[in-house]
């Protein structure tokens, strides 16, 4: 679009070094203090945009309101949500994120580990990504683009909204949360408060995927005697 340079790999490369994983071993609200490090740098943010009421509560959520623009009456309140956690199972701590321009369709290795190769024959998906830039971590780490991909995507939305105001829209919601891939993303969130009647989690998936299921990812144990 005209005067408008969208911010989402900035964000996306800044956020995703801040290490924010969850722990599924904790019973705090979060799990980690460390995930505020970044919901915090996201407050500032949307207040800089312009976003007064953008606030972290003492469960690690953060909520903020792109108010309505439409001269309409009965438009419903919808909510954009993400996650800024990061995934226990390998660290999110040093992230070094690597941009690969202009994708020319041949394996990548990660060069802090170079057995570490994404192969175009493991991730079939790759072959529609010819020509387009690529961001990778640099081998030893996550790189965390579940979810910080969706946290600057919306971040970026909203920025364009604001600065869009022929852009007609009801109210918007915004929620980031902690704790996602521990299955507890949802635990303190105050749905009275957050005031929406429909909302969108923006996660993985490729361009112009929309689910509208989900499957329960809570854990059993089994135990099986005899
Ligand atoms: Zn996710």
């Amino acid at each position: 679009m005209e005067n408008y340079t969208y911010t989402a790999i900035d964000r996306f490369l800044r956020y995703v070094q801040i290490d924010t994983q969850s722990d599924p071993q904790s019973t705090s609200n979060p799990s980690t203090e460390k995930q505020k490090d970044l919901s915090r740098v996201l407050v500032q943010e949307l207040q800089e945009m312009g976003i007064t009421d953008a606030e972290l509560d003492q469960w690690g959520y953060v909520y903020a309101t792109i108010p309505a623009n439409t001269d309409k009456t009965t438009v419903p309140t919808i909510c954009f949500c993400s996650h800024v956690d990061t995934s226990p199972d390998v660290t999110g701590a040093g992230v070094k994120p690597i941009i690969h321009q202009h994708w020319n369709g041949a394996d990548i290795v990660l060069p802090d580990d170079v057995s570490e190769v994404i192969r175009v024959t493991d991730h079939p998906d790759l072959q529609y990504q010819l020509g387009n830039d690529i961001i990778t971590a640099s081998g030893t780490t996550l790189l965390g683009a579940d979810n910080k991909a969706g946290v600057a995507e919306i971040m970026d939305a909203a920025n364009y909204l604001l600065m869009h105001p022929e852009i007609k829209h009801g109210r918007i919601r915004l929620l980031f949360t902690p704790d996602e891939e521990i299955g507890r993303g949802t635990e303190k969130v105050d749905i009275q408060k957050l005031g929406a009647d429909f909302g969108y989690t923006i996660d993985g998936e490729a361009l112009g995927t929309l689910e509208d299921e989900t499957f329960s990812a809570d854990a059993v144990k089994i135990t099986i005697q005899g």
